[in-house]
């Protein structure tokens, strides 16, 4: 159950969030690689503020869901010598932290074409399982967010179905869920932590995807391999059905 019984990681995939902006900034908005450089660039500078504050390990990237992020920047925000750097530079880290920030919440993905989305399926290197109190695959709450935003809070399974507004989104609420198991991940090369994978569902879907008598379930799972069949093959899973049902319906 991945929303609910799963603990939520304080960090992403950091490869799939870096890949994946690179493409949404490239191939979906169209911008220059060397725009898409200068951003990078300006998050290599605020990721190294962020190290020094202690506010990340590495780079932000790790940051797995909006509300840390927005936390890190506003104490950024407040470190007069990064203030300074980022006037001298002409804005240039607070407009790489402003693309990425616009790009983690997803606010462009409700105007997705699905010949935008299909732009963002490509095999992702996939990183060693994080090593916590008990071993689990890392995975991001941002492309979840983006997944919801991408389906416009609506029931990948049947857009009529009706759940109800949620105080944190003023949204109608959904969950994300994972088409292959995260738990699978180490039978794959590629990882699974990537949008072809995931789905916006209503909590009732969830539930049933999860829990269901197996004729049920096999239904559902049958549709979505139908639906993403072709997306999940250009991220690197070229699975037949009964293989696909095999490993899903564990
Ligand atoms: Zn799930
Ligand atoms: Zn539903």
């Amino acid at each position: 159950m991945d929303n609910l019984e799963k603990p939520q990681l304080a960090f992403s995939s950091t490869e799939n969030i870096c890949e994946y902006f690179k493409r949404y900034i490239v191939d979906v908005r169209g911008r220059s690689v060397s725009t898409y450089n200068h951003y990078v660039q300006g998050l290599r500078t605020i990721s190294r503020y962020m190290k020094e504050a202690g506010l990340v390990k590495d780079s932000i990237y790790e940051l797995g869901s909006i509300e840390q992020l927005e936390f890190a920047w506003s104490v950024l925000s407040k470190n007069e010598e990064f203030v300074a750097l980022n006037k001298r530079g002409n804005n240039m880290y607070s407009a790489g932290y402003n693309n990425y920030h616009t790009f983690a919440k997803g606010d462009l993905f409700k105007n997705f074409t699905e010949h935008d989305i299909v732009k963002m399926d490509v095999p992702v290197v996939c990183e060693k399982p994080a090593v916590m109190e008990y071993k689990v695959w890392k995975r991001s709450g941002i492309l979840r967010t983006q997944t919801i935003e991408m389906a416009n809070y609506q029931c990948d399974m049947d857009h009529s179905h009706v759940t109800f507004i949620a105080e944190k989104t003023k949204k109608q609420y959904m969950e994300a869920h994972h088409i292959i198991p995260l738990q699978q991940q180490g039978k794959f090369e590629h990882s699974l932590d990537v949008y072809a994978n995931l789905v916006s569902l209503c909590p009732i879907c969830h539930r049933k995807i999860h829990l269901a008598i197996m004729e049920e379930r096999r239904q559902m799972v049958d549709e979505l391999y139908e639906k993403r069949r072709n997306r999940l093959v250009k991220c690197g899973f070229t699975l037949g059905k009964e293989e696909f049902e095999d490993i899903v319906l564990v």
